[in-house]
């Protein structure tokens, strides 16, 4: 594999192991982060500018559109010629654009590749990369991934990535819902949770919501419910990304009730306190809502 210089911007809780990934590979990083951090056997720099200078390649990991357009603008003029620049945030669809157009102006080739796996995945090297750009970005973009990477999906032309993670975060945020409230209602009427598992998981009403990460505790159990709901994948952020779904889905002029009504049950949820449950958690809320 070759060797790149790896500017690494947004050193949070997924950037930072993200990062010492791409150092185990024998990338030479250099990270940028406001807050005071440091990557095990990578340097620091003082500034976003400063890190990238001379860099073959920049990837942002932070945490909003605004953050990404602000920090593109700034390293714009300083990237060297040809540089690949990944953002790897998830953002909205119009901010990954103006990213795009950002890097295209300043002669570089840019990909869009947010992630789905949490910080285990960005941990232990295993992230799903969904990728957009074009075809030089991502032929480029691919062996520089590969070390975080457990697969990189190529989604399309620029913002396709955030696109398809918009779209699958949805549906994930609906069939939790759809989920939790089969087993409410098979509750109510006498059913036992295992038995009711053992149907769906085998017939049409299963999805990963059941099988790999199901909402009540017992039928599969390495899932949060087990563990009351803690850790996981953040309420909090499923409403982030159930509400850029949805702005996408108002730019595009597509018709998204469930997810409109996902946002809009994760927001109540949210609100109540529990921002840093996990996602299955609400379970919780739903169960004491009257029917
Ligand atoms: P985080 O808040 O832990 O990290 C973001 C980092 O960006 C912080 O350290 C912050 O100081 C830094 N930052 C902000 N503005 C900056 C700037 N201008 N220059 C340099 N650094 C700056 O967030 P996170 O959990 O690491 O998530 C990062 C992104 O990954 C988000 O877009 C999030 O939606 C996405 N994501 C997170 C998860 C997860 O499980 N945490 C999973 C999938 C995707």
């Amino acid at each position: 594999m070759t060797k790149s210089s790896i500017a690494f911007i947004g050193l949070g809780n997924m950037g930072a192991p993200m990062a010492a990934n791409l150092v185990k590979a024998g990338h030479a990083v250099t990270g940028f982060d406001l807050s005071d951090i440091a990557i095990e056997g990578g340097a620091m720099a003082s500034s976003a500018v400063e890190a990238v200078e001379g860099k073959d390649v920049v990837i942002t990991m932070l945490p909003a559109g605004k953050h990404v357009v602000s920090v593109y603008e700034e390293i714009a003029p300083h990237l060297k010629d040809g540089a690949l620049v990944i953002d790897c945030s998830t953002i909205d669809v119009e901010s990954a654009k103006r990213a795009h157009e950002i890097a295209g102006k300043a002669g570089a080739l840019s990909a869009d590749a947010p992630v789905s796996g949490g910080i285990m995945g960005a941990q232990n090297g295993t992230l799903a990369f969904m990728a957009g750009g074009s075809a030089a970005a991502l032929d480029a973009a691919e062996p520089v991934l590969e070390p975080m990477a457990g697969r990189v999906v190529r989604c399309g032309g620029a913002t396709a990535g955030q696109a398809a993670k918009a779209c699958n975060n949805m549906i994930l945020a609906v069939t939790m819902i759809g989920t939790v409230e089969a087993f409410n209602l098979g509750r109510k009427l006498g059913l036992d949770d295992q038995a009711l598992f053992d149907v769906v998981a085998n017939a049409s009403g299963q999805s990963w919501s059941t099988t790999t990460y199901c909402p009540v505790p017992g039928p599969v159990p390495t899932s949060p419910a087990n563990n009351d709901y803690k850790p996981g994948f953040a309420a909090s952020l499923m409403l982030k990304d159930l509400n850029l779904a949805q702005e996408a889905a108002g730019s595009a002029n597509a018709a998204t009730p469930l997810g409109e009504h996902a946002r809009d049950l994760y927001a109540r949820f949210v609100e109540a306190g529990n921002g840093d449950v996990d996602f299955s958690g609400i379970i919780k809320m739903l169960e004491n809502d009257d029917g």
